[in-house]
């Protein structure tokens, strides 16, 4: 990993942007910054000078772990210490912070502290950089779709009908651990029936229903970051209307896989999916966005809907997740893994698409 680059790409925007220091708060940002792996945490970058302020818990892990940063010890809220810095590193300047993670009582405080100098709001930096990825960041996605596969190969063999989701839910949380996963990269879903209705389902204790769909939504971790894969099974012969819902929504899985390439506009390809389950007269039923990109964080930019601003680019990782959810009835989700390429994309998850009837 390459933290030292990493820094280096900050402080070039951060200078940019005429600020003296930049403070960094969000967690995901500061391990992607410095490789720091821990629950408290502040990065400040003050052009050569690179500061990791975090409490006695993590000091000497936090030196372990980072690379071109120094560490210092800091007390648990860590403010007064970086406030003190980042007054002493701006001389009276201006302090960026990030004001999407800065709550405003932290805020009001760190205005405080730092009195003499101007704080100013500093709004997806560290995360802009984070949207295309090296190489090294490829590789674990890579591995983390690969046990996602793995978790669906044991799906197909074990059948669903009749296992309560939870029971499902937990031995593949527990097969994609024993795999290599440090965990599940969200709460694996698994819903049959009409629960499958509802996009976020909660696994209950509850057996899957014969001749009903199963959406069953799940990732790992791998070096810190997220895979997210989702099929839906058929445990039975189906009603003509979640047929009809299963093969509109892979038609247009396949057509916006069809379509991602580096250069087309995260809105115009959710419109390529969105378009044909519309004209299926499916429209209303699918009220989420296509996609999202993928790394650290399992939902990350860029936003692949409706009111995306971004334009795809190669090293970018994204979902292609259509889904079709009708009341009462049942849902279908079908979403991919993939990575944008100089001429295209590859789909990093490779369990078949196709309408699986299991036992
Ligand atoms: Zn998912
Ligand atoms: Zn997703």
């Amino acid at each position: 990993m390459r933290y030292e680059d990493r820094q280096a790409r900050a402080a070039a925007l951060q200078a940019e942007q005429g600020l003296d220091v930049l403070l960094v708060s969000d967690l995901t940002n500061v391990r992607y910054l410095t490789g720091y792996v821990g629950s408290n945490a502040v990065a400040l970058l003050a052009g050569d000078r690179r500061l990791l302020f975090t409490d006695s818990r993590y000091v000497s892990a936090a030196r372990a772990q980072t690379r071109g940063v120094e560490v210092v010890q800091a007390g648990r809220d860590l403010l007064q210490r970086v406030a003190e810095a980042a007054a002493d590193a701006a001389g009276g300047g201006r302090v960026g912070f990030e004001s999407d993670h800065v709550t405003v009582a932290r805020h009001t405080r760190l205005a405080e502290l730092a009195q003499g100098c101007e704080l100013v709001p500093v709004q997806g930096l560290v995360e802009g950089l984070r949207v295309r990825k090296a190489p090294e960041e490829i590789a674990m996605v890579r591995e983390a779709a690969r046990i996602a596969d793995l978790a669906y190969e044991a799906v197909a063999r074990e059948g669903l009908a009749g296992r309560l989701e939870a029971d499902v839910a937990w031995a593949l949380e527990g097969l994609m651990r024993a795999a290599g996963a440090e965990r599940a990269s969200f709460d694996i879903i698994v819903a049959g029936g009409p629960h499958g209705a509802l996009p976020h389902a909660e696994p209950r204790r509850e057996a899957i229903p014969p001749r009903a769909l199963v959406v069953v939504d799940l990732g790992a971790v791998v070096g810190g970051y997220c895979s997210d894969c989702t099929r839906t099974f058929a445990t039975g012969p189906l009603p003509e209307d979640l047929a009809h819902a299963y093969a509109v929504c892979l038609e247009a899985e396949r057509a916006a896989l069809a379509a991602c390439r580096p250069g087309i506009a995260a809105a115009d390809l959710d419109a390529v999916a969105r378009g044909l389950i519309t004209d299926a007269g499916l429209g209303d039923r699918f009220g989420h966005g296509l996609g999202h990109g993928v790394g650290l964080d399992i939902h990350e930019r860029p936003w692949v809907r409706p009111e995306g601003t971004e334009t795809l680019e190669a090293g970018m990782v994204v979902t292609i997740e259509p889904g079709i959810y009708i009341e009462g009835s049942g849902g279908v989700r079908i979403e991919d893994l993939v990575l944008v390429t100089e001429d295209g994309c590859e789909v990093l998850t490779t369990s078949t698409t196709d309408l699986v009837t299991l036992g």
